[in-house]
């Protein structure tokens, strides 16, 4: 009988073997994990569920029936260890091997850890127990240090605040995601939490964690009773890299999710995937990537035609701001930004162009807009920047 293995039990090593299922895969299918617990989502782990409006139930991919009704062989707890790819087997932790046809690697990424005096003490956010350490933390008078204007900082900084923590952030750039978004919108996000009492500490860097808290560069001593880390993640390589996969910033694949060996593939965060609208290689470190790349990393398994070509698409939730983003920009890729609607009231599209081309768009608190925004990125058409700040206008009109 064929043999497909899947190693790492995320959201994208679920998605895969329900994808392989669905496509009519009926041979032998191991899912590998490294975490005790059946897959599950990470999102919640800085929102809902931190702010403990959801249960635990709530996060999991699959009810625990599914993957006996789909025939997965789910094995938990021990992570794989080397791939022997002469052999085509996978070294399980504990001694166990798990030969192969067709290996997917869904390994995700890991939190980036901050090489200081007193690291040892901070809290990182990526697994169910980190979410439930942190959330431990919280509470009226409790005080929070947060490193990291990032995503995931930004989060816990709303969950922690509207919990009734005083929140210090603490950012080495000027603003929050200021990578990410560029100046004009990043400003935003300073505001959004300065306006819910979130004590932003821009352009400088944490020295020391203490007992007491933590140390800025220039000294000055910020007490805490907890300090958490949100400093960017790194994709999960080693396996690939001591198996002599092509590795670059993940696991090098192209399109069709096919890593150098034709028969190893990668999806989700741990994928650095060759995107043909995009023309390069993108790894995407987002939920609805782990979510969509499974169907045709699955595809191209079972040897089928397929190619991955969903734009990269995110979301976040803090305090009343809810948004989505859609598109590409590197840092500094654009020359302009343009808004349609109140930024100031936060609600309004942002879309940044480079030569009168839209390469991306985020709705804030706007809702029911990703199909044209998508449309409008993927016409490449030169737009006129003041029918598109107008929201009279329609979107769909402008292409
Ligand atoms: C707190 C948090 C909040 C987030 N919020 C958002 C959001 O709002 N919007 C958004 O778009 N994205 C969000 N993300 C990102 C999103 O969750 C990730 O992109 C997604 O989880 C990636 O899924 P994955 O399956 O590729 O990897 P992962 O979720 O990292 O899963 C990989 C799994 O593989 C296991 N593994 C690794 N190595 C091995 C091995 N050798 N053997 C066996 N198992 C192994 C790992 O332990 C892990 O369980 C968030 C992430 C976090 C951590």
């Amino acid at each position: 009988m064929t043999a497909f293995v899947i190693i790492g039990g995320g959201l994208a090593g679920a998605k895969a073997a329900e994808a392989l299922r669905d496509q009519g895969y009926d041979g032998e299918l191991v899912l590998i994990g490294e975490e005790e617990h059946r897959p599950y989502e990470r999102p919640p782990l800085s929102k809902d569920y931190l702010a403990g409006k959801s249960s635990r139930d709530d996060v999991f991919v699959h009810p625990p029936q599914w993957y006996g009704e789909h025939n997965v062989d789910l094995r938990l707890g021990g992570a794989a260890e080397a791939i022997d790819r002469s052999a085509r087997v996978v070294r399980l932790a504990g001694g166990g091997t798990a030969g192969y046809d067709k290996l997917l690697l869904a390994t995700g990424s890991s939190p980036r850890r901050l090489p200081i005096p007193g690291g040892h003490r901070a809290l990182y956010l990526r697994r169910l127990e980190d979410s439930e350490a942190i959330k431990a933390s919280f509470g009226p008078g409790r005080r929070l240090l947060v490193v990291g204007a990032g995503w995931i900082g930004l989060e816990v900084a709303a969950a922690a605040r509207q919990a009734g923590a005083e929140v210090t952030v603490v950012e080495v750039a000027e603003l929050p995601l200021l990578r990410v978004l560029g100046r004009e919108i990043a400003t935003v996000f300073a505001d959004l939490h300065r306006a819910n009492g979130v004590d932003l500490r821009f352009g400088t860097q944490l020295r020391e964690i203490t007992p007491d808290g933590g140390i800025l560069a220039d000294g000055t001593a910020l007490a805490a009773d907890a300090v958490v880390v949100g400093v960017g993640i790194t994709p999960n390589t080693s396996l690939a890299a001591d198996a002599g996969l092509d590795v670059d910033n993940g696991v090098l694949v192209n399109a069709s999710l096919r890593s150098s060996d034709p028969d190893i593939f990668a999806a989700g965060d741990v994928a650095n995937a060759m995107h043909p609208f995009l023309g390069r290689h993108i790894r995407v470190e987002h939920w609805a990537n782990a979510l969509n790349q499974p169907a045709v990393a699955a595809a191209a398994m079972l040897g089928r035609d397929a190619a991955y070509d969903e734009l990269p698409y995110f979301y976040t939730d803090q305090f009343d701001l809810g948004m989505e983003y859609l598109g590409h920009v590197e840092p500094d890729g654009y020359d302009r930004v343009v808004i349609r609607g109140d930024a100031a009231a936060r609600e309004f599209i942002a879309f940044w162009l480079r030569d009168g081309r839209i390469l991306a768009g985020m709705n804030v608190n706007v809702w029911d807009v990703t199909e044209p925004i998508k449309a409008l990125i993927r016409s490449g058409a030169t737009i006129d920047a003041d029918r598109l700040a107008d929201p009279a206008t329609p979107l769909d009109s402008l292409t």
